[in-house]
């Protein structure tokens, strides 16, 4: 019988099926706050039976041995005392339609940051350019990895402070088959990189503000602090890179930021302080502004900056390379 109404540690003389446990367990789920408790309970048990999530749907009646079982009620009660989000219990994560591998040293990719890959494959449409991108605190690899699955010619540098991160950026660039076009360097936002200039800065920096760590998912917690928090306010990484993009923008070329909603008007100053134009924002999947673009003019659009007393502070600020 497989009525599935019963603990499965209990009952050890009960016929689990799959679709018996998966009720049982989206029900308590349920009962413990986590949001998505059915698809939670599914990627679980695909996971434990190594088979796809979908493919559960063709063996609702079949049996789940007691081996397995124990592995699914480990998974379970991860999930709900320590809150460890699905991701990191299983290991990994779709992106823009393919799987990351993730840990507890990675940003586990989000699907708000797809509006970001896909604001940055539209200003990547010429066939004959070969683009220069670079990814700033790349974690799991997403955003360069995918646009370099995108555009096969691109030539993508992703830099990341964490060099365990950069291990998995390197697995996951292994595993799609992309290491040979993407570089990837180890150091804190554009300070590992020698001179040179892009067509795309992209990142999906640490934004979110440590004032409000309390008030965040429990989950938040199994995830790298600094891939989610930049400083007290939100903003100690947000105000670098907006501040420096530009010197490592080629003219014409764009910069796109993830960012919380709340910080589009702060960061969009410092954009066009630094010299940035056309700044706009784009909404991500939840209808919330969640990336920021801007653009380094063309030089000819450059507004004139020769006065004498301007100079010297001027070359400092000025791209590394001649373009
Ligand atoms: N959007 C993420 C979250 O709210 C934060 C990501 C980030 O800090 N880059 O969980």
């Amino acid at each position: 019988m497989s009525t599935g109404s019963g603990n499965p540690e209990d009952s050890r003389s009960q016929t689990w099926t799959v679709l018996g446990l998966l009720r049982w367990t989206t029900g308590h789920f349920k009962d413990h706050g986590i949001p998505s408790a059915r698809l939670d309970a599914e990627v679980l048990l695909a996971h434990v039976l190594e088979i796809r999530r979908l493919d559960l749907y063709l063996k609702f009646e079949q049996p789940v041995m007691s081996t397995e079982r124990a592995r699914y009620r480990e998974l379970i009660l991860r999930r709900v005392s320590e809150r460890v989000p699905v991701s990191i219990l299983v290991g990994e994560k779709e992106f823009w339609s393919r799987t990351f591998r993730v840990s507890s040293d990675v940003l586990t990719p989000r699907p708000d940051t797809e509006t970001l890959v896909e604001a940055a494959l539209e200003r990547m449409t010429d066939p004959d350019r070969v683009y220069r991108v670079l990814d700033v605190g790349t974690g799991s690899g997403a955003i360069a990895l995918s646009l370099s699955l995108e555009r096969p010619r691109a030539q993508i540098t992703a830099t990341d402070l964490s060099g365990s991160a950069l291990q998995i950026a390197r697995q996951n660039a292994e595993e799609l088959q992309v290491e040979k076009t993407v570089e990837f360097l180890e150091g804190s936002l554009f300070e590992p990189l020698a001179a040179e200039q892009f067509d795309l800065v992209v990142s999906n920096p640490p934004y979110l503000a440590e004032k409000d760590a309390a008030d965040l998912p429990a989950e938040l917690k199994h995830e790298p602090p600094m891939a989610l928090f930049g400083g007290m306010d939100g903003y100690r990484v947000l105000e670098p890179l907006a501040a420096e993009a530009i010197q490592w923008l080629s003219p014409g070329g764009w910069l796109l930021l993830e960012l919380d909603p709340e910080q589009i008007e702060r960061v969009g100053n410092w954009l066009r302080d630094s010299g940035l134009s056309q700044v706009e924002s784009l909404r991500d999947l939840a209808g919330r502004e969640r990336v920021i673009v801007a653009r380094r003019p063309l030089e000819e659009e450059e507004p004139e900056r020769n006065s004498s007393e301007s100079q010297s502070e001027e070359r400092s600020h000025s791209p590394r390379v001649a373009p």
